[in-house]
C-alpha cells in the first residue's frame, strides 16, 4: 500500500475513535500508532493539531474531515454563510500560498490554522484568499506601511507619523494600490529600532538576533492593532528606505523594506522594493 493511502487509514481510524470515545481517547491511539512507527514526526505533530482543532471548533465552523489529499484541506468548514477548506498547521514555515492558488482560481476558499503543538490550541487562523491583481493575474496583498515622522519647518522631528494599507500586487509592484490611512503615534521601523537600541540600559549591548526578534514582535503587535483599525487583512509590514547606489557621495534613492511578512506568503511579497510605495495614489 501506498504510505500516503495508509496514513489515509490512521487518520481515519483516529478520527472515527474521536467520535465515539473523545479527544483523549483519540490522542492514546495517536501515541501508540507513533509507538509502533506506524506514523513518523511529521504526521504524529499534525494529527494531534488537527484532532485538537477539531475538537475545539468541530460545532462553531461545522468541521467535517476532507478525505481527499489533493484538496490541500484537513477540513471543510462552515464560517460565516461561507464554505472554506482549512488547513491546519503547527508551523507556517510549511505553507506556501502557491500551493491553494489553482484551487483558489476555481473559487475555493482557504484558511490557515495554527494551532500550538503542546496546547493543541489554535492561536491564530488566517485568511488567504487574497484577491487576483485585475492587470496581471498576480495576488493582491494588504501590507502594513509605516511612515517616518514629517519634521517641523526647522528641520525638527514632529512626531506626527502615518501608516496606509498599500495592497502590494505579488507579480508587479507598479499594480499595487494604497487603500486606507491613519496618524496613530506610531514609529516607522528605522526610527522604532534606533529608539529600542538607545533605550538599552547603559553596558548592554544587542546583537542582530535581538534586533530580529524585536522588529518581529512590534511587526506583529501592529498587524494585530492595524487589522483592526484599518479593517484590512494586513499580512505584511513595511516602511521606506533609501537606497544607497554610490556609497562614496551617498546618492541613491527611495525604495520600500519589507521588515516582517507572513511566512506563507514568503514568495509574493518581497524583501525590498526599488519603488517607494508614497507615490502610490
Ligand atoms: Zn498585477
Amino acid at each position: 500500500m501506498h504510505p500516503s493511502d495508509k496514513f489515509l487509514l490512521v487518520r481515519k481510524h483516529i478520527f472515527s475513535s474521536f467520535r465515539l470515545h473523545g479527544l483523549k481517547s483519540a490522542l492514546n491511539i495517536v501515541d501508540n500508532y507513533r509507538k509502533n512507527n506506524d506514523i513518523d514526526d511529521k504526521h504524529y505533530k499534525g494529527i494531534r493539531a488537527e484532532l485538537g482543532f477539531f475538537s475545539s471548533y468541530k460545532k462553531d465552523f461545522g468541521l467535517f474531515e476532507s478525505l481527499d489529499s489533493g484538496n490541500h484541506a484537513d477540513f471543510i468548514g462552515n464560517i460565516k454563510g461561507s464554505t472554506y477548506g482549512i488547513d491546519v498547521t503547527t508551523n507556517l514555515d510549511f505553507k506556501d500560498l502557491e500551493t491553494y492558488t489553482e484551487n483558489q482560481k476555481d473559487g475555493y476558499k482557504y484558511l490557515i490554522a495554527l494551532v500550538n503543538p503542546e496546547t493543541l490550541k489554535m492561536e491564530e487562523i488566517f485568511n488567504i484568499n487574497f484577491p487576483f491583481c485585475a492587470d496581471c493575474g498576480g495576488r493582491m496583498i494588504d501590507i502594513l506601511y509605516l511612515e517616518p515622522s514629517g519634521s517641523d519647518k526647522d528641520g525638527l522631528i514632529n512626531y506626527s507619523y502615518n501608516q496606509r494599507v498599500v495592497t502590494v500586487c505579488s507579480f508587479n509592484v507598479e499594480h499595487s494600490m494604497s487603500k486606507r490611512e491613519s496618524n496613530f503615534m506610531t514609529a516607522d521601523f528605522s526610527s522604532y529600532i534606533n529608539e529600542y537600541v538607545y533605550n538599552l540600559n547603559f553596558g548592554e549591548s544587542s546583537t542582530p538576533l535581538d534586533i530580529a526578534k524585536e522588529i518581529d514582535r512590534y511587526a506583529i503587535s501592529n498587524l494585530k492593532f492595524f487589522r483592526k483599525e484599518l479593517n484590512s487583512n494586513l499580512m505584511a509590514c513595511g516602511s521606506p528606505e533609501y537606497i544607497v547606489t554610490n556609497p562614496r557621495d551617498g546618492e541613491g534613492y527611495n525604495g520600500t523594506k519589507i521588515y516582517f511578512r507572513r511566512p506563507f506568503i514568503k514568495n509574493d511579497i518581497g524583501d525590498l522594493y526599488d519603488f517607494d510605495f508614497r507615490d502610490l495614489e
